[in-house]
Order: C-alpha cells, then sequence, then structure tokens
C-alpha cells in the first residue's frame, strides 16, 4: 500500500509538473504529472527507474538520462502525462550490485546475466507501486513512453490497461 506524503509543483526545461510523493513503508517514490490526467484514457506514461550513473554521475555508458529527458520533452508536446519515478536502481538490485556486475560486464558478458554471476537477480523490480500510484491518480489506461514493449506486461499484470507503447528515442 502506497501513501501520499506530499504534493507540490516543479518547473522543469519541459514545463511545468504537479510532484506526488509517495511512501510504501519502505521507500519514496515519485509520480510528475502534466495536465489533467483523472479518467485519462491513451495519457503518456514513463515508469522509470533511478540511475546513479546516468543522472548524477553524466556515465555515457546507459542512455538512462536521455530517456529520462526525451520522456518529459514528449509529455510536453503532448500536453499531459506521468513520469513515475522509482528508486529502483540496478534492475532492482541496488548500487553495490551495479558496481559488482561491471567486472563481468566488461568481460563482455550481457548485464542480465552480468548480474546473475555477480549473485544478484536478473531483474528484482517490482512494479507494484508504479501500479497503484496510477490507480491513485485514476487513470483510465495508459500508452507507455519505453523501447522496451515488454515492460507492458509488467504493469498489464498489475491490472493497469496499456494501450500501446512510444519509443522514447527521438
Ligand atoms: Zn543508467
Amino acid at each position: 500500500m502506497i501513501v501520499q506524503l506530499a504534493e507540490s509543483q516543479i518547473k522543469t526545461k519541459f514545463g511545468t509538473f504537479k510532484e506526488y510523493l509517495y511512501h510504501d513503508g519502505q521507500r519514496e517514490s515519485h509520480a510528475i504529472v502534466m495536465g489533467d490526467v483523472t479518467e485519462g484514457e491513451e495519457i503518456l506514461c514513463r515508469v522509470h527507474s533511478l540511475c546513479i550513473y546516468g543522472h548524477y554521475f553524466n556515465s555515457i555508458e546507459c542512455d538512462c538520462r536521455e530517456q529520462m529527458e526525451n520522456s518529459q520533452k514528449l509529455i510536453e508536446q503532448a500536453g499531459k502525462g506521468i513520469v513515475i519515478w522509482l528508486n529502483q536502481e540496478g534492475k532492482g538490485n541496488g548500487h553495490f550490485a551495479l558496481m559488482k556486475s561491471a567486472e563481468f560486464k566488461r568481460q563482455g558478458v550481457p548485464q542480465p546475466e552480468a548480474y546473475e554471476k555477480a549473485g544478484f537477480q536478473r531483474d528484482a523490480r517490482d512494479f507494484t507501486v508504479a501500479a497503484e500510484i496510477l490507480k491513485e491518480l485514476k487513470v483510465k489506461s495508459i500508452k507507455m513512453l519505453t523501447d522496451n514493449p515488454k515492460k507492458v506486461d509488467t504493469l498489464t499484470q498489475h491490472g493497469i490497461e496499456v494501450v500501446g507503447t512510444q519509443p522514447t528515442s527521438l
């Protein structure tokens, strides 16, 4: 169960968003929303996970920052949309796991297998909170901003109607 802790507004390079802060008993999650999405259909929605490398350290090894920026840009163009920000780095394994997997990655092992070799799960992400947030926001259906259509399954499994996807690569 999530609890809404606060609601505010944030001005960004891509327009003004309303921010909602939630807590699920373990960690905080955020939703930034542009426009009126209540009862909305085919609302653009990006479910984004924290990445210290991409968002803080300006890494060129991943495209997390670019995906976030493009999502905000696409939402601004559409005039409405949602970005759900989840604090689950390293596919939910945490930053320690990400660092531990780096050695295998350098040897050419793909990221999911690299996590496994380092003793973690290929993908430990949990999208329950994202689904709960969308229910809190009373969105009817979403169009997911993702380059990975597989992501749709994870949300539909949690009772969210996903009507399609749109890539974040512009
Ligand atoms: Zn990243």
